[in-house]
């Protein structure tokens, strides 16, 4: 395994072609220099790990090289292609904000602007996680852009554009990366996995890509890790156990509990699994997403939704069928409205405990619920049959008024305010 170098590294993407998900930006990219319509500073905004420096050194190639494809891709091979891909390139600078901050920045900055460009066409200054420069830093960083030197171009990348001075801001082209869909994560790995000759089962690499969150760093960060532990043959019941993750069956076991009202059960089964070390949080944000998968499949019926296997798929359809919307939405609810409170929990321990048999007894109130709905359903048809036949057999408006009366009657006790509630005035008021 020695031979083993890091993925993100390794297929980090070297043309624009290459690069997961983003194709909005990227084109755009493509069109800005084929177009010769280059701006001197780009935003490119987005959660970790999608791409936002990868994407700025692919610019820079693009807008150096000597043998750019009629496409816009830069050809990975020139020498200023190649410099910038080895990150040696004299006219391709990265600053990363988070790690300098003060003096130093300030003087980069300005030394950006200062000097030619040494052996390339552009100058570029690429600044990581730019929202933490000081106000010195943008301040000299402002100064530029109000009159840049035409070799000059910013890429600026932040994970919080909320944090850049408006100033800043207003004198950038701005794109915001999003995150990296789970089935475009697991095709990236399945190749990568293939280039490197390991075998690795559907279900981890669906694990794989869900851990990443939508960043494909992380996920080919876990990916290396899979390696390390099983070796070039990754199953997902040996991963499961090294990452310490809850099995999907457990989640179908707690939603089975749910709709079983079995507060008992439900409490022993969480207890075992703490027993094996299981994090309460995971457990948590498995359970909501449990919910929301069978959701999504009760109100689309698309399995296509769930970022998940084909196996569990079928599963979800199946359990989906056992639940109506209301009782999930139900579910939900309650889930979200202690999400805060669980996080922040001195004891997680009796919370969970409280919101399972809580989940348990929500279930039952639903059926209990419906069940008098149905019941009052039924109640309404008959009396609105009774009101059909009376006006029918009786014309007589002296015998209509006095039913009316007797019904008005009663309108203070509880169970009539609760139908007249539920069904409004007008079905117990026959003639009004
Ligand atoms: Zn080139």
């Amino acid at each position: 395994m020695s031979k083993y170098k890091v993925s993100a590294l390794k297929y980090r993407p070297q043309k624009f072609g290459e690069v997961c998900s983003q194709e909005f930006v990227t084109q755009t990219l493509k069109n800005a220099k084929l177009m010769n319509k280059i701006a001197h500073s780009y935003l490119l905004s987005g959660p970790r790990g999608v791409g936002k420096t990868t994407i700025a050194r692919i610019f820079a190639k693009a807008l150096n090289c000597s043998n750019l494809s009629k496409e816009g891709e830069p050809c990975d091979e020139c020498e200023n292609c190649r410099e910038i891909r080895e990150g040696v390139h004299p006219d391709v600078f990265e600053l990363d904000a988070a790690s300098n901050r003060g003096i130093d920045d300030v003087r980069a900055i300005q030394d950006a602007a200062k000097y030619f460009p040494l052996k390339a066409k552009y100058k570029f200054f690429i600044v990581d996680e730019v929202h933490m420069l000081t106000i010195q830093a943008f301040n000299a960083m402002l100064k530029i852009l109000e009159e840049p030197p035409e070799y000059l171009i910013f890429i600026l990348a932040t994970t919080n554009p909320e944090k850049i001075p408006q100033t800043i801001l207003s004198r950038c082209q701005k794109f915001a990366l999003h995150r990296i869909k789970v089935n475009e994560i697991t095709e990236k790995i399945k190749a990568i996995a293939k280039e490197e000759k390991i075998t690795i089962d559907d279900e981890s690499l669906f694990l794989i890509a869900k851990l990443g969150d939508g960043a494909l760093r992380d996920s080919l960060g876990v990916f290396d890790m899979a390696v390390s532990f099983c070796g070039m043959d990754v199953k997902y019941k040996e991963l499961k156990e090294f990452l310490n993750i809850p099995d999907k069956e457990i989640y179908f076991n707690i939603s089975k509990f749910i709709r079983e009202s079995n507060s008992k059960d439900i409490l022993s089964f969480l207890d075992s699994l703490q027993e094996k070390g299981f994090d309460l949080q995971t457990f948590y944000n498995g359970i909501v997403e449990h919910l929301r998968n069978l959701l999504v499949i009760k109100t689309t019926d698309n399995p296509a939704l769930l970022d998940e296997s084909d196996v569990i798929k079928i599963k979800y359809k199946e359990e989906s069928v056992l639940f109506s919307e209301d009782q999930l939405l139900r579910l939900l609810k309650i889930m979200f409205e202690n999400e805060y409170r669980f996080k922040f929990s001195s004891n997680q321990n009796v919370l969970i405990e409280s919101l399972l048999v809580e989940l348990c007894r929500i279930n039952k109130e639903v059926v209990d619920v419906s069940g008098l709905i149905s019941e009052l359903e039924a109640i309404k048809k008959k009396t609105s049959n009774i009101n059909k036949n009376y006006s029918e057999i009786s014309k007589d408006s002296e015998s209509q008024s006095s039913y009316s009366a007797d019904v008005n009657k009663n309108e203070d006790s509880p169970v009539v305010k609760k139908i007249i509630e539920l069904f409004g005035a007008e079905e117990f008021h026959l003639n009004k």
